[in-house]
């Protein structure tokens, strides 16, 4: 590809042109935030396609908006025209990998990803089978086997564990029904390139360079993955920062950094001192929090902007929850005012929890906004149900698809029926569909129940014979009509007041949208969309972004809210029981340094927990920062009307 070398390199310093232009094949990049690490992971991309094929370049970032964005600005440097398969998160790389490879990897051609929710109810489903697991708590089963998986354990009955057998189980289900859960992603993929020499020689050649954001909190199972794939001949380029270390609560390996450079002692670092982010104030704001930090690799970081009309940062001391989201409100309307769109900020909490009130707030003042975390848009029950059909009449075996819309909407088929046909599944060890069949074909059922079932599996059916190569969008249409969903969310949504059907008609947009930008072999379109829905957040460019500290790394704001800061909430009450007040610190300049412009922090005095109101403290890190910053703004709360 030809590329302007020349304009290239004119937007970055001296450290960022080495960088991007450095012909060392091992190089860490050790740089505080907002100093273009992922700038220049952007332009060494653009900068290697002038040697190298798109599809040889593989560039991993942790969170499907980041991998979106980085996409983009490669794009808008290279051309639109060029496709990058190889840009994404560990899990969509990981998922692509196991696609073209499935035979080899033992799975159906048609496996499908499930979710949080979808590995719950498998386990639920397993213990309602046997009395030995009656003790198990679901919650707790799934985080057991993730764990497993994360460190690349298969179950091991041999110590009569009675959670290994219950691993074992859940991993035979999920091999029967095709179904493969996020951390297996990882694992499977693992195991199919370290199992098959063809396979990973393959990889090791096509994958000519490696460029990895955010590599300070790669976990364990993302590092042996990376390391797979890394030989003598191929070029490495990890890029993060130790004071944004924020996952090792999920696995990630805080001494990441040093493994890697005690595993290729030949690294070449280079160090970004300059921030192109913040204004000075920030910046202070951040140096001096994360200051209070003892485990510490060395890093400065200092910025040309020096302007004196820089914003302070404004701390409000609300007297309640409502009272500090009214504050943010108003704050908010100014900015829009002042013609700045929304997307441009961001509210940032330290628990997904505290969206609720901030939520009831905007929909009351008519203020629209993205939420990113738990509940994003595919994730809502009425697109998992219409979803759930897509599944079950492309892949019958898929139980989870089966189970959720089997009685969806109501065909009067009640529990005992279908535990009947989920014994003689586990008996027979046969999916669901199979055992309904069976069921029929034997008259198990009384003629009634016999008639529901078999209208259901033959609607199934049809269904298939319908939609068969049709584009998704009119299948999700024809899904909708045949299986009186329509009907009954157009009921739900008059009675209840609900939204059901705008986000039934935005999932069939989603899927239009979705297969005019899909430029891959279409054998795997449907497989492909409904990946998607997986891993992908719909949003809405005029809406100011909601998330958790966690779910912004890497993010950057015109203007950011952090909310709830106070003593127990952030930091939370088990990171300082835990020892893991460090981490909580580096979450908190992680959220700080997301502000370009201006940042907010409040704290409310009073709260209400479990209905009972309590009284807080100021988060220990308002103190931490304000004792050495001059320019901070502090408002107390006054009157609540205002
Ligand atoms: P984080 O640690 O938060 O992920 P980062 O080090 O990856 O931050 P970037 O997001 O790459 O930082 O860059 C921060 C901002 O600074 C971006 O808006 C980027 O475009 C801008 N920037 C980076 N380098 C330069 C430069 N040389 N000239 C102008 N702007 C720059
Ligand atoms: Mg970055």
């Amino acid at each position: 590809m030809v590329i302007n070398k020349i304009n290239l390199l004119k937007m970055l310093n001296y450290y960022q042109q080495q960088a991007v232009t450095i012909k060392h094949n091992s190089v860490l990049i050790l740089a505080g935030a907002g100093s273009g690490k992922t700038k220049v992971l952007v332009h060494r991309a653009a900068w290697l396609t002038s040697k190298y094929k798109t599809d040889s370049i593989v560039m991993v970032t942790f969170t499907n908006k980041a991998a979106n964005e980085l996409k983009s600005k490669v794009n808008k440097l290279v051309g639109r025209q060029y496709h990058f398969p190889w840009i994404g998160t560990f899990h969509s790389l990981a998922y692509k990998i196991l696609r073209i490879n499935y035979s080899v990897a033992d799975l159906p051609n048609n496996f499908q990803i499930i979710d949080n929710n979808d590995q719950i109810r498998l386990i639920k489903q397993i213990i309602s089978t046997n009395n030995k697991y009656l003790n198990i708590i679901p919650n707790q089963a799934m985080y057991y086997i993730n764990k497993k998986k994360d460190y690349g354990n298969r179950p091991n009955v041999l110590n009569n564990s009675i959670m290994e057998y219950l691993y074992k189980k859940y991993q035979q289900l999920c091999n029967r029904n095709g179904l493969v859960d996020f951390s297996e992603l990882l694992l499977r993929s693992y195991e199919l390139l370290n199992n098959n020499s063809m396979i990973l020689s393959q990889y090791r050649k096509q994958f000519t360079n490696i460029l990895i954001d955010e590599f300070q909190d790669t976990s364990y199972m993302q590092y042996l993955w990376i390391r797979k794939l890394i030989t003598s001949k191929n070029n490495i380029m990890v890029v993060g920062d130790d004071d944004q270390s924020i996952y090792s609560w999920r696995g990630a390996q805080s001494n990441n950094m040093q493994i890697f450079l005690h595993d290729y002692p030949h690294t070449n670092i280079i160090k970004l001192e300059e921030n192109y982010r913040s204004t000075n104030n920030i910046l202070q704001a951040a140096n001096t929090l994360i200051q209070h930090n003892n485990i510490r690799l060395k890093k400065t970081l200092w910025t040309k902007n020096n302007n004196c009309r820089d914003e302070p940062i404004v701390i409000y001391y609300a007297l309640d929850q409502f009272d500090e989201i009214k504050f943010i409100i108003k704050q908010i309307k100014l900015v829009r005012n002042a013609g700045i769109s929304l997307d441009k900020c961001a509210i940032l909490y330290r628990n997904n929890t505290q969206s609720r009130i901030l939520e009831d707030i905007l929909i009351q003042n008519n203020i629209p906004y993205n939420i990113y975390g738990n509940v994003n848009f595919f994730n809502r029950r009425e697109i998992k149900n219409v979803l759930a059909y897509l599944r079950l009449i492309h892949n019958h075996d898929d139980d989870i698809s089966y189970i959720r819309i089997i009685n969806v909407p109501n065909r009067r088929i009640g529990k005992k029926t279908i535990n009947k046909i989920i014994e003689l599944a586990n008996t027979k060890n046969i999916s669901f569909w199979r055992a309904s069949n069976l069921i029929i074909k034997n008259n198990i059922l009384s003629t009634r129940y016999n008639n529901i079932i078999n209208n259901f599996l033959n609607l199934i059916r049809e269904l298939y014979s319908d939609v068969f190569n049709k584009p998704i969008y009119l299948q999700l249409n024809t899904i909708v009509m045949n299986t009186g969903l329509l009907k009954m969310y157009n009921h739900e949504d008059k009675i209840k007041n609900l939204n059901n059907v705008d986000n039934i008609k935005e999932l069939i947009n989603a899927a239009y949208q979705f297969e005019l930008n899909y430029n891959e072999n279409k054998l795997f379109l449907l497989q492909s969309f409904l990946t998607y829905t997986n891993f992908s957040i719909k949003n809405n460019n005029t809406s100011i972004n909601l998330m958790t500290i966690h779910a912004s790394k890497g993010l950057e704001f015109l203007y950011v809210f952090i909310i709830g800061m106070e003593e127990d909430n952030f930091p939370s009450k088990l990171s300082m029981s835990i020892n893991k007040l460090e981490e909580e610190r580096r979450l908190a300049y992680v959220g700080i340094t997301r502000a370009i412009n201006k940042l907010f922090m409040t704290y409310a005095n009073t709260k209400f927990i479990y209905g009972k109101k309590i009284y807080c403290q100021p988060s220990r890190f308002i103190y931490e920062i304000s004792n050495s910053i001059l320019n901070i703004k502090r408002i107390y709360y006054h009157d609540s009307s205002n």
